[in-house]
């Protein structure tokens, strides 16, 4: 027997909150309970490694929204709530306050679980931080100051950013990497000395080609080793080792799993009538003609709007390029659209010495992915033409070219 019954159950945080807001503003006038696991109410995280890491941000700022909308547009939150189990048939979700909750429809946008290196020797000590939550940034924030110098392990984004934004506070960092380059796997060799070039260049160490061997100290760590015998002193370590999708809940409920929950082009799940949006959510690209997980900000916002319109009724596919962003301190910013995960030609308008660049990413003549440095003009273009899919061999000079009309490129 439920306890009680809704008409829109969302399981999240981010997406789950852009979920909320979308049925509201779409008008949905049903029931909707909003079911989060963390202690705040639906957040973004961007800021965690940025303004939020450096105190520029107060929790609030990064709320999806305030505690007065949910009231004024009834929607029901609970926080420092797990939902234990749904059965996807009886359309019942277990809370762990053991409530049963029946459901019309449902949203899982259950998110993404930080890598954690527990195998590695010395990982249990103090001072070992991985970065996700709210709390995780302040217990960042609270050490970084008395720890004198921080390691960062990994070379992508968490790396990179808290290095930056500990850097800007005034704390000696150190990165420590697989790759020789920093977003090395990401964006490739050359754009990724771009930004090696400029964390460097404000006295952040990087020692790349290094793996992570063991945690040195005793109830607090006092160094890392690497498998190739250096030994670095730090108080304190920040972990940016990726992620994995959370399909926990969405396993046990017998949903179609396979590297995060798997959704058609609509983001419905292989249970009708429930959804499933962000970092979770695999679903079929109508744009790539291919399956796709991406773990990006704008992403989980998008497809927690779209992942309401489909529970309302919409039988449109998700048709949005993915978009992505980041910040280096305020050294530098990046855009991309894609992901590119293969290209054979790589082409640059405008040179990094400019600081003022895009990367296309081309595959078999067809543009895959870019990267914009100062150039967001120019991503509505690539936007366009990686959405097409149309043949751009033969225009790499208007590609290259700074001054050439990007308008006219792919319409032949
Ligand atoms: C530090 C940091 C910086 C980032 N910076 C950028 C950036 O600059 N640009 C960018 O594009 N992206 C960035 N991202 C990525 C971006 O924040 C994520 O893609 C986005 O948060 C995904 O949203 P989501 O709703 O899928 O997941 P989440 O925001 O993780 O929300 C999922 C929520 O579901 C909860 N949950 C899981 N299981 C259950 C359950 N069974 N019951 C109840 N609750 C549950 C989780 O606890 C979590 O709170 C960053 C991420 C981090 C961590």
């Amino acid at each position: 027997m439920a306890d009680r019954a809704v008409d829109f159950l969302l399981i999240g945080g981010w997406a789950a909150g852009h979920c909320a807001s979308t049925l509201r503003r779409e008008g949905a006038d049903g029931s909707i309970l909003l079911v989060g696991r963390e202690q705040h109410l639906p957040y973004e995280r961007p800021p965690l490694s940025k303004e939020f890491l450096r105190g520029e941000a107060s929790v609030e700022d990064t709320y999806v929204n305030g505690a007065d909308w949910y009231e004024q547009n009834d929607v029901e939150v609970l926080t420092e709530t797990s939902v234990t189990s749904l059965d996807a048939e009886e359309r019942a979700a277990k809370l762990q306050s053991r409530e049963t909750v029946r459901f019309a429809k449902a949203l899982l946008a259950t998110g993404a679980r930080v890598n954690i290196l527990h195998h590695l020797e010395g990982a249990q000590l103090d001072g070992i931080h991985y970065l996700r939550t709210i709390g995780n940034s302040e217990g960042i924030r609270a050490e970084a100051q008395d720890a004198g110098h921080v390691v960062l392990i990994g070379g992508s984004f968490i790396g990179t950013e808290v290095a930056a934004s500990l850097t800007a506070m005034g704390v000696k960092c150190t990165i420590v990497m697989l790759e020789e380059v920093t977003f090395e796997r990401i964006f490739g060799e050359e754009p990724g000395r771009y930004f090696h070039g400029i964390l460097e260049s404000h006295g952040i160490e990087i020692l790349g080609g290094e793996e992570l061997d063991s945690f040195v100290g005793d109830g607090r760590v006092r160094a890392i080793k690497t498998k190739s015998g250096k030994e670095i002193e730090c108080g304190a370590v920040v972990i940016g080792a990726g992620v994995h999708p959370d399909t926990m809940l969405a396993e046990r409920a017998g949903l179609a799993v396979d590297n995060g929950i798997t959704c058609d082009e609509k983001l419905q799940t292989s249970v009708e009538g429930i959804f499933s949006a962000g970092d979770v959510c695999s679903y079929q690209s109508v744009i790539h003609g291919r399956r796709l997980r991406v773990e990006h900000w704008d992403v989980g916002l998008q497809q927690g709007q779209h992942a309401a319109k489909a529970m309302m009724g919409s039988e449109d596919p998700y048709r949005v390029v993915p978009y992505f962003f980041s910040d280096l301190a305020d050294w530098a910013s990046l855009e991309s659209i894609g992901p590119a995960l293969d290209w054979d030609e790589l082409i640059w308008r405008g040179t990094a010495d400019s600081g003022k660049f895009l990367v296309w990413y081309l595959n078999g003549g067809k543009v895959a992915g870019a990267l914009s440095v100062d150039r967001s003009e120019d991503l509505e273009h690539a936007r366009r033409l990686l959405e097409s899919g149309a043949d751009v061999s033969g225009e790499e000079d208007a590609l290259a070219d700074v001054d050439s009309d990007l308008e006219t490129v792919g319409s032949s």
